[in-house]
Formats: C-alpha cells, sequence, structure tokens
C-alpha cells in the first residue's frame, strides 16, 4: 500500500462537481501522463511539486473548465504519491470520456530529457497495485500517446521506454531495488560462479595440453622411427650398389647381405678332418753360406 500526500498537501482548491467514480467492470487499465512543461527546468522538491499542481489546477479548471486537476495520482522523482482526484474518480486526461471511462490517470512529475528515477518507478508500480485492487480486470500499463486518438508525445520517450520494459509493472524488480542482503548474496554467487569457472577452465585446459604434448611426443618418435628406417635403407642401398655385378639380382639388391663383424664374430675353426701337414725332413743340410732360410727369406 501507497502513503498518498492528501490533497491538503498541495493546497488544493475543491473540486467543481465531476464525473463521480469509474465503474469498475468497465475498467481495462492505466494511463500514464507527463505534465509536457516543454521545459527541462526539474520539479523535484515538495514545495516545488505542490505548486506545480496547483498551477495545473488552476489551469485546468480556470482555463479548460474542468472540474478538477485532470489525473487520480500524481508521483515525483522523490517516489512521494500525491492524491489528486483520487484512484476512484474518473479522470478527465486521456482525451475523450470514453478513454476516461475505460482507464485511470497517473501523473508522473517528469521534465523533457529526464529519466524516471527507481524512486517513481517503486512507487508508481505501488500505486498501480493499489489500482488493479480496485480495479481486477484494469491490468493495462498504457503510456497516453498509446490511447489517445490524436496523438500526443505524452508520457515522453524516458517514461514510454521504461513502461516498455515493464519497469512501472507491479512485481518487477530492478537492481536498485535489492536489499544490501540480495546485493551482497548476488555477488557472493557471482564470485563463486566465477571461480568454478576458472578452475574449470584451468583443469580443461591443462588436460588438453597434456593430450597435446603426449600426440606430439608421440609423432617425434614415429618420425624418428622412419628417418632411421629410410637412412638405414639409404646406406645398404649405398653398399651394395658397390657390390661386384656376380652378387647383384637384377642390379638392384633389395636386400643388403649381412656383413661379418670381425669384432664380434669367432675365428673360423679348421676343420677336424682335414689332413695333417706332411712330415718335415729335419736331415737336410742347411745351406752353405749358414744362413738359416726362414731369416734369409725375413730379410728380404
Ligand atoms: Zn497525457
Amino acid at each position: 500500500m501507497v502513503e498518498y500526500l492528501p490533497r491538503s498537501a498541495w493546497n488544493a482548491r475543491p473540486p467543481n462537481g465531476g464525473p463521480g467514480n469509474l465503474t469498475v467492470s468497465r475498467v481495462e487499465g492505466a494511463v500514464i501522463h507527463w505534465p509536457g512543461t516543454g521545459s527541462t527546468s526539474v520539479i523535484h522538491t515538495k514545495a516545488a511539486v505542490a505548486s506545480a499542481l496547483r498551477g495545473w489546477q488552476n489551469y485546468h479548471m480556470d482555463s479548460r473548465g474542468w472540474s478538477d486537476i485532470a489525473y487520480q495520482v500524481a508521483v515525483d522523482q522523490a517516489g512521494r504519491a500525491w492524491t489528486l482526484r483520487g484512484l476512484r474518480t474518473q479522470s478527465g486526461a486521456n482525451g475523450n470520456s470514453d478513454l476516461n471511462e475505460r482507464y485511470g490517470a497517473i501523473l508522473l512529475i517528469l521534465v523533457t530529457g529526464e529519466q524516471p528515477t527507481a524512486a517513481m518507478k517503486a512507487t508508481t508500480r505501488a500505486v498501480i497495485a493499489d489500482f488493479r485492487r480496485i480495479y481486477p480486470r484494469g491490468t493495462a500499463i498504457r503510456p497516453h500517446s498509446a490511447v489517445r486518438p490524436d496523438g500526443t508525445d505524452c508520457p515522453g520517450d524516458a517514461a514510454r521506454a521504461a513502461i516498455a520494459r515493464g519497469e512501472f509493472t507491479p512485481g518487477h524488480s530492478e537492481d536498485d531495488d535489492m536489499t544490501p542482503a540480495q546485493m551482497q548474496e548476488l555477488k557472493n554467487f557471482i564470485e563463486a560462479r566465477t571461480q568454478a569457472y576458472a578452475l574449470w577452465t584451468h583443469r580443461q585446459l591443462r588436460r588438453d595440453l597434456s593430450a597435446v604434448v603426449k600426440a606430439y611426443a608421440l609423432d617425434i618418435k614415429n618420425y624418428e622411427r622412419q628417418t632411421d628406417a629410410a637412412d638405414a635403407a639409404r646406406a645398404a642401398a649405398a653398399v651394395w650398389a658397390t657390390a661386384p655385378p656376380s652378387l647383384q639380382v637384377d642390379g638392384s639388391p633389395t636386400q643388403a647381405p649381412e656383413a661379418p663383424d670381425p669384432n664380434v664374430d669367432p675365428a673360423p675353426e679348421l676343420p677336424a678332418d682335414l689332413e695333417p701337414f706332411p712330415p718335415v725332413d729335419t736331415s737336410a743340410e742347411p745351406p752353405a753360406d749358414g744362413a738359416a732360410p726362414a731369416a734369409e727369406s725375413a730379410a728380404q
């Protein structure tokens, strides 16, 4: 429930007769207005708002000949709600009597280029919630420009955009409306999510990196194996090319013969069944010069 400032708060004149109360079953919703001052001079203080309301009442009653200020309720940038005609009385603001019977009229104290504050939006949502309690079928929330047949800029671009975003709809929540405890809860939640995400990224990255390293090491091993085999084949081909033609098969050996390794292979052993050396005749006389044949041959 909203605390409404009474008419006495803005020193209102009493109304001249008037259209009386709205018919509950006919009401479709609330129309949002602004004063359309054409000025950028803000109207923020309680005294400034009260003075402006008196001025508009005078204009509506004295110049337009209406029964009272045209709107039902006003809401200012400080979030104050002001009783004008009141939510039960039919307004004179919407453009014709049919529209005035189908819609309520809420005045936002906004000037050209001004954004509605969070306080103004919160109070307006509460006023509309009160409106809906009185008029259960009156759930629509329309900018004046959406219903007035002759067209109007009312309630200005900022309020029109806010209506479109649902910021005047009861139940709408904004960051501005959060309590410090709710803000802290949201902050904790975001921080926890951020940490979890960082951890997940770290793990994922490590897993991916180790997979890449393993694949790379395997590639290197395969490459080495292949180059070793290729090198060995080239070396064998080079040796084979120098072999005598009798050993060559079609001139292009496919297999190199196994070369014995003198360092490893044992010395060939003589077969056991070879004939023994012939006996040496040791009775023969040595040569006349007395030199031993072995020594002689060694000297040559
Ligand atoms: Zn309007």
